[in-house]
């Protein structure tokens, strides 16, 4: 039923009640009012008059009978019955019964017995005569006539009772009910209860079960731009409401919900379109009304959160792009990963990344008592391809076999590219026989490559196959396992694979010939250790540990042609660490953008001093000690340290070698990358320094090497001296992609740290634009979209570093693939 109704019949009923108390009031105070005699008794009253009246008359007659004026008494009583109506008749009538004198018929009128008594009122007055009675008058009044309702309809008092009883309850319910306010449509909700409404800040509809509104409170009204009247009695969700996109497909109004629901449906969020065009953003909360198991209508109140709301959209839009940028971010450091860690040429893992992920897998395999294998590829006559078809077919043959390796064994183990034309596997859970067994195919498969120009050329590779079984102490000498096979397999004539076995060293040994291969086995140097002795370094000074990734680059580049793979890795390391020392060089020094002055240098000297005893220290290797110490002796001494360095018994011509390389290379480095006295030099005047310095600080064969690598292999490395190094890029790529996280969090104190982080990983790496950034970057503000807005624009720089960085990686790439 309609709520309205109903609401009408209970005031009804509730207004009939009160006017059966007050009719009931009002009935107790008559009869009381009877009982004290405060009431007039109107037949009380009729009787003294109607005794009066037969007085007056009886004495008139008497006077009339004294002077016997029978006709003037016979005219008097006449006169008497025909003015009073309720007079029937007199009759005169002496002491002897007889009836001397009367009017009417009153002979008929006078009972004659006492059953005769009730038709008529029947009174005698007696008269005297000469003071002796004479005889009485006699009256017959009209007796009023006898019903049911007789006592009721006689009695003056209860007909007074019976009338107000009915007319009371009638008006008193209709009045009581217009108090009540049961006929306005408006008075539904008295007006104490609205006008208490009215003073709420919040918009509030009473509704009923069909949605209709009942009330609406003024700050409804006044929000919505509507009086009262007009939204009374209309439905609610006829009003310009509308939906927030959202992905719920069928959404319902919250009042809607909690009629239908019976249940409380709170902080929903409505659109209201304004007459004037303007948009409102209500909360609303909806609460079901009235019984137990059905709703009769609902009450809604709507709190205006348009500011709060658009606030919120705005900081949401800005998180979307933030979150954007954060994925386009992830992305980019996955490819600079990638850059980072591969050849070039082949796309395989170069040795850093290589021993990098090695020495995971080395560790997992001791933990779980897994199989760990390793596979030494050499291809065979390679120099003769070469020779033959010249170097671009040379690294297209590269480029085939590690395809193909990589294909086979990428997927659930290591692809390295170990040397120039060397390439190491490394296989997790595959016992001796299945390596075996894969080094045999992949044999197979290389021998079928072929070409289509030159089409006469067919390949051949060398296998040596290792295991965890044969014991090998570290990563390195499983390696070298694996490289001793590689040798047995040249010597036994090629195109083979030979598996590792206890007595090979040995045997290796007695031939008596200096395997070169074997002697890396000596240079222990875990390369576990180098990276967290670069990780401390970039912590301390990321621009040096940069120079060092950039160094080690260019020295494994010039030397992978001329050394052993044991001291390519040898030199590789020393380039990384070279100024390790500088961990402990105080930050006044390290960040000053003059030049050194002589206390600087010496305060330098003691630190290179220092980084040596950290080497021998963490390393124990004499090779790498020695290098390193060499490399002090060039740097400082040019060529005036060679001669004494040569009478070094315990110098290895390739320890010197090595040196006077890194020597050049970290002055390339320093020329073109801004670092040190020459800095900013383009490739060719960094080129035309190392020419004119030949013989006096740099050795003219190895300076002739280097510039031969430089400009016949690899020149655009030499001009791509990039605005910001990989690893460097990478780390910036690492900061930002933790603080999107925070800002996806919201979590202020993470923000800060890593927004401090980045500016001074982007100072130390001289990135200014992303350290300024970082910097204008107010934590402390009050403002969340200021904020989030200058954390975009540090995101927005920051990513545009990577692009940059990519584009510069990517067309250093393209180049040297075209070129060769
Ligand atoms: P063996 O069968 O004994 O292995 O003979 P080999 O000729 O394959 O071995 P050797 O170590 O004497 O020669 C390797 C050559 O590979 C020397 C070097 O010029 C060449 N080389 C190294 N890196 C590259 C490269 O990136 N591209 C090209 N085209 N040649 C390379
Ligand atoms: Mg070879
Ligand atoms: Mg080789």
């Amino acid at each position: 039923m309609n709520v309205l109704l109903v609401v009408l019949i209970q005031e009804f009923i509730a207004s009939f009640r009160l006017a059966v108390a007050l009719v009931c009031v009002g009935v107790s105070l008559i009869l009381g009012g009877q009982w004290l005699g405060f009431v007039p008794n109107a037949e009380l009253v009729e009787a003294k008059g109607r005794q009066a009246l037969c007085e007056s008359i009886a004495i008139n007659a008497s006077g009339h009978l004294r002077h016997k004026q029978w006709v003037d008494l016979k005219t008097m009583m006449r006169t008497q019955v025909e003015r009073n109506d309720q007079l029937l008749s007199i009759g005169l009538r002496s002491d002897m019964g007889t009836l001397r004198l009367d009017t009417g018929h009153h002979a008929e009128m006078w009972p004659k017995s006492d059953d005769e008594a009730t038709r008529v009122l029947a009174i005698r007055v007696p008269i005297t005569l000469n003071r002796r009675p004479w005889g009485d008058v006699e009256f017959c009044f009209r007796q009023s006539a006898t019903s049911a309702f007789s006592p009721l309809s006689e009695n003056s008092v209860y007909r007074l009772v019976a009338f107000f009883a009915l007319a009371g309850l009638g008006s008193y319910t209709l009045f009581v009910a217009r108090i009540m306010g049961v006929f306005s449509r408006t008075q539904v909700v008295p007006d104490r209860v609205r006008q208490a409404l009215d003073t709420l800040a919040e918009g509030l509809l009473v509704l009923d079960e069909e949605g209709r509104i009942i009330l609406a409170n003024r700050a409804f009204a006044t929000t919505v731009g509507m009086d009262n009247e007009e939204l009374t009695f209309k439905t609610a969700a006829d009003l310009a409401w509308s939906f927030p996109s959202t992905d719920r497909t069928d959404p319902v109004y919250p009042w809607v919900g909690a009629i239908a629901g019976g249940e409380l449906q709170s902080d929903c969020i409505l659109h209201y379109r304004l007459p004037d065009g303007r948009n409102r953003i209500f909360s609303v909360n909806a609460a079901p009304l009235g019984g137990d198991e059905k709703s009769r209508g609902a009450l809604a109140t709507f709190r205006d959160v348009t500011h709060v709301e658009e606030h919120r959209e705005e900081l949401e839009k800005m998180l979307g792009l933030l979150r954007n940028s954060r994925d386009e971010i992830e992305k980019k450091n996955g490819e600079l990963e990638i850059l980072a860690t591969q050849d070039a040429l082949t796309g395989c893992l170069n040795r850093r990344a290589f021993f990098e992920r090695f020495e995971t897998l080395w560790a997992d395999a001791k933990a779980n008592k897994t199989t760990l294998s390793c596979i030494m590829i050499d291809n065979d006559h390679f120099k003769n391809v070469n020779d033959t078809y010249g170097h671009h077919i040379g690294d297209e043959v590269l480029r085939r076999v590690s395809a193909l390796i990589r294909k086979r064994h990428q997927h659930h183990g290591l692809v390295c590219r170990y040397g120039g034309e060397e390439f190491c596997v490394v296989l997790p859970n595959l016992s001796l026989r299945e390596a075996i067994n894969e080094a045999e195919q992949t044999r197979e498969a290389i021998s079928q490559i072929v070409f289509d120009d030159p089409a006469e050329l067919t390949l051949t590779a060398s296998l040596g196959v290792s295991e965890l079984r044969f014991n090998p102490s570290d990563t390195q000498e499983l390696i070298n396992q694996a490289d001793c096979c590689l040798y047995v397999a040249k010597r036994e004539g090629r195109n083979r694979v030979i598996c590792y076995n206890n007595t090979m060293q040995q045997e290796s040994e007695e031939a008596a010939k200096p395997l070169e291969r074997v002697k890396a086995k000596q240079l222990n140097v875990s390369y576990q250790a180098v990276t967290g002795l670069m990780s401390a370094l970039s912590y301390r000074d990321a621009k040096t540990a940069e120079h060092g990734r950039r160094v080690a680059d260019l020295c494994s580049r010039v030397a992978d042609q001329i050394l052993d793979p044991a001291h390519t890795y040898l030199i590789e390391v020393a380039a990384l660490l070279h100024e390790i020392g500088k961990i402990g060089v105080p930050d006044s020094l390290l960040l000053k953008s003059d030049k050194w002055s002589a206390s600087d240098l010496q305060i330098l000297d003691r630190h290179n001093h220092n980084g040596l005893e950290i080497i021998a220290g963490a390393f124990n290797c004499k090779e790498l000690t020695a290098l390193i110490r060499a490399y002090y002796q060039y740097q400082r001494r040019g060529m005036e340290a060679d001669a004494e360095l040569a009478k070094d018994p315990h110098l290895d011509e390739r320890i010197r070698w090595s040196a006077k390389l890194l020597v050049i290379a970290d002055n390339y480095d320093s020329m073109v990358s801004g670092t040190g006295s020459l800095r900013d030099k383009s490739h060719a005047e960094a080129m035309a320094y190392l020419r004119r310095d030949t013989g006096n600080k740099y050795d003219a064969a190895v300076v002739a090497h280097f510039i031969d690598a430089m400009e016949n292999r690899v020149p655009t490395l030499a001009a791509g001296a990039f605005s910001i190094g990989k690893q460097a890029a990478i780390q910036i790529g690492m900061d930002v992609e933790r603080l999107t996280m925070a800002i996806t969090k919201q979590d202020l104190g993470e923000l800060k740290l890593y927004v401090d982080s980045l500016a001074t990983t982007a100072d130390q790496i001289g990135v200014d634009s992303i350290a300024f950034a970082a910097r204008q970057i107010d934590m402390n503000t009050e403002e969340d979209e200021r904020l989030l807005i200058d954390i975009h624009t540090l995101l927005d720089i920051a990513r545009n570093a990577q692009t940059e960085f990519l584009r510069e990686s990517l067309e250093l790439k393209s180049q040297l693939t075209a070129e060769t």
